[in-house]
């Protein structure tokens, strides 16, 4: 019952994650209705309930945007494991601030970017332009697709893809 079941708005945008549990509560109290069973069936005291796999609410939820958290794990994605100095694929990755910490750079999307020990090292604490440097791609908080959002639940329910694919 713990199982996760993917969750579209009426408008059948991906929204979250829930619970088996969860979903088939939402389905009993007819606030959703099942899209995919590909999960065999649930057994109650009175009936048998089909095992959702996604399902879709009934009445369309607003809400804003989802945003990626700014994390080191995240910005190593956003960079394609790729250093963005040299476009080295490393096994030993690092953060490197654009503007460095101690002239001003912040820490957000754009002056974090994924650097290769030797780049970060060569840089050391200047600016691009006293580095003699630049970066292969401008960066940036990245905008998320469902692909992207869902990731981590794709490799256990690959019958979520088609319904992730143009979110
Ligand atoms: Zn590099």
């Amino acid at each position: 019952m713990n199982q996760p079941v993917l969750v579209l708005n009426a408008n059948f945008e991906p929204l979250n994650v829930c619970t088996a549990r969860r979903a088939l509560g939402l389905i009993i109290s007819g606030k959703a209705e099942m899209m995919l069973n590909g999960r065999g069936s649930i057994r109650t005291v009175r009936t048998i309930y089909p095992r959702p796999s996604i399902i879709r609410l009934g009445h369309m939820i607003h809400r804003p945007r989802p945003r990626v958290r700014l994390s080191k794990r995240e910005i190593f994605r956003r960079d394609n494991h790729t250093c963005q100095y040299c476009g080295a694929k490393s096994s030993r990755l690092t953060i490197d601030h654009v503007v460095p910490r101690a002239r001003g750079g912040d820490h957000s999307w754009s002056n974090l970017v994924t650097a290769c020990p030797a780049c970060n090292l060569r840089k050391g604490g200047r600016t691009l332009q006293e580095a003699h440097m630049t970066l292969l791609h401008p960066v940036a908080e990245p905008h998320p697709s469902a692909r992207y959002l869902f990731a981590t639940h794709i490799p256990g329910n690959q019958d979520w893809v088609p319904y992730l694919e143009g979110w």
